[in-house]
């Protein structure tokens, strides 16, 4: 009997391998298809080093970034919605007609009802309502994904795009108020002060999840590596020299051995957290 597919959805390459990649990797390595959407290339990311891409081609090589993670987690499909990175909040690439955050709803939720009714998920994970941390596209991916989630579960909608499929279960990936406590003890241990007046990671700690708010927590550790070799893949991102690369196999233990979700759908209090993604679905 098949595993049923495990759908991610997310914004830019690395988004999925900070908060899924041991979910994915999991399961995965369990048989399950893991499929991942990938709205943009992240064409206006960082360059950690310049030798390895300019502007102009950062979309390319952060395409190929991103599936040599997926490689490492066991991904079996790459889906790229071929928008454009829309960039941080309040700058330039936002007003670009191709950046994500200016695609019409219709057009995205169509690509992606699309999407759910060839794949057939059990379980879509896409981002929280906060975008992790209210990046545009975070904020997009998650509002769209969670309108194809349901209108690829009606007859009368799309009716073209193939026969209805309501996934059993939509999950929120999720940052803890304490992931951010660890995270920034870590970073200080190498050697990174805390950057008082960093907007972001200002927004990080008020956004974060207290605990108990969280329905499922995946411990992850036997992927711990895969996770790893999927961040060594995103090199754009995490040069070498980035502080992260002198985290030592305890700290990064701490910090990306469990991996957070909220359950979105269906609104049910389960009365106990969940263990599994797919608990009680056959
Ligand atoms: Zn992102």
């Amino acid at each position: 009997m098949p595993k049923p597919p495990l759908l991610l959805a997310y914004a830019h390459p690395d988004d999925e391998t900070f908060g899924s990649a041991g979910t994915a990797a999991h399961y995965a390595a369990l048989g399950h298809p893991v499929y991942l959407i990938c709205a943009t290339r992240g064409e206006v990311g960082q360059i950690s080093d310049p030798a390895l891409a300019t502007p102009e081609t950062l979309g390319a090589v952060r395409e190929a970034e991103l599936r040599c993670a997926a490689e490492a987690m066991g991904v079996e499909e790459v889906i790229f919605l071929d928008y454009r990175d829309s960039g941080m909040v309040d700058t330039a690439p936002n007003a670009d007609p191709r950046a994500f955050i200016n695609i019409p709803a219709e057009e995205v939720i169509t690509k992606l009802v699309g999407i759910i009714r060839r794949i057939r998920p059990a379980v879509i994970i896409t981002f929280d309502p906060t975008g992790g941390y209210g990046h545009p596209d975070h904020l997009a991916i998650y509002r769209h994904t969670l309108a194809a989630f349901h209108a690829a579960a009606n007859a009368t909608q799309f009716p073209a795009l193939g026969t209805p499929h309501q996934a059993s279960r939509l999950f929120f990936a999720a940052i803890t108020k304490s992931f951010f406590q660890a995270w920034g003890e870590e970073m200080q241990k190498v050697g990174v002060e805390a950057e008082q007046d960093d907007p972001i990671m200002e927004q990080m700690r008020q956004l974060g999840y207290e605990d108990d708010q969280i329905d499922l927590s995946l411990d992850v550790s036997e992927y711990l590596e895969r996770k790893w070799t999927a961040f060594q893949c995103h090199r754009t991102q995490f040069s070498a020299d980035d502080p992260m690369n002198r985290l030592d196999l305890a700290a990064r233990r701490r910090l990306f051995t469990v991996e957070h979700y909220l359950l979105a759908y269906p609104p049910l209090d389960l009365g106990a957290k969940l263990t599994d993604l797919f608990e009680g679905l056959s």
